[in-house]
């Protein structure tokens, strides 16, 4: 498909989008998200043979929230190798993004890396052995490496705000230390975690990010291929939270969403593609931006089936 073509179809998913009657809500829980304006649409591909088509608001920076766990996941795994799935394991929860219930009945080993609980997990790895300083200029590092582009910063307001209502994350935090599964203390942990899912980018940004995902030539490279493949099959079953199995069924492709409205989906071999909308449906991720990623992906024959 021709550069024109790709720009006209993702024009005219704006204008449908933006036609809308129900745009969800935004992410009340942490205060800073809950001033974000709630009529925004943006969405952005970046196909294997270079460059990036964007529509909408494609360059209001918002906050990536938990798309960052994909970067984090990465990195850990970088450090720790498959000793990490000792810590974390790889199922789909079935439950909430901030669920508690499980981590008792499964030991304090989280049910996989993208729940908050199993995010915890891997931060802490990250953090192991250095300062959360660190830790973090290695994720926004990382992050800045795979969207080539060095102009991505952390809302540090955004981390605040979220570590003074954090009190579930912190339940969580402590509760894996009860079952020695946190080798950091509960504050350095969540300081770090807080801050990287703080970080913020633009919808055209959070494209060029995914390429290192995509796995073809001439892509940013920062993980081996197979771990490529381990981090999508993550993503396609765990990358919903609860809304998983329907965002695979209706979407058909890897992807990670966050509660500030951003979704990372992954063409495999073909593209990288993000979509932001703040307002959220019942599980937590984009409403529309689940929508429009349906649309896409159904037009351009994109699936992983
Ligand atoms: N920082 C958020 C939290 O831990 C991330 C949740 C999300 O994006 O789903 O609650």
């Amino acid at each position: 498909m021709s550069a024109a073509d790709l720009q006209a179809r993702l024009d005219a998913i704006v204008d449908r989008m933006r036609a809308a009657e129900d745009w969800g809500a935004v992410a009340d829980y942490i205060p800073e998200l809950a001033r974000v304006p709630l009529r925004q649409f943006a969405i952005a591909v970046a196909p294997a043979e270079g460059g990036v088509a964007a529509a909408g608001d494609a360059d209001v920076p918002f906050s990536i929230q938990s798309v960052s766990k994909i970067f984090a996941l990465a990195i850990a795994l970088g450090r720790a190798g498959d000793q990490l799935w000792n810590r974390v394991g790889r199922e789909p929860s079935g439950s909430a993004f901030n669920s508690i219930v499980q981590l008792e009945h499964e030991q304090g080993r989280p049910r996989n890396p993208f729940i908050n609980a199993g995010a915890i997990v891997t931060t802490d790895e990250i953090l192991k052995g250095r300062a959360p300083r660190d830790a973090l200029a290695e994720i926004l590092g990382f992050v800045r490496a795979a969207a080539e582009d060095d102009d991505i910063y952390i809302n540090d307001r955004v981390a605040q705000s979220e570590n003074h209502h954090g009190h579930r994350n912190y339940a969580l935090a402590h509760f894996l230390r009860a079952f020695d599964n946190l080798a950091n203390a509960p504050e350095l942990v969540l300081g770090t975690y807080f801050h990287q899912c703080a970080i913020e980018m633009t919808t055209r940004q959070l494209a060029l990010a995914g390429r290192f995902l995509v796995g073809a030539p001439g892509l940013p490279r920062l993980v081996s291929t197979a771990r490529i493949r381990r981090l999508n099959a993550l993503m396609l079953t765990c990358g919903q939270y609860d809304g998983s199995g329907e965002f695979a069924f209706r979407v058909g492709l890897p992807a990670k969403s966050g509660v500030g409205g951003g979704i990372l989906a992954i063409v495999p071999g073909r593209a990288s593609v993000a979509v932001f909308s703040p307002g959220l449906d019942g599980y937590g991720n984009s409403l529309l931006g689940t929508v429009a990623m349906e649309q896409l992906a159904r037009q351009m024959d994109w699936s992983v089936f």
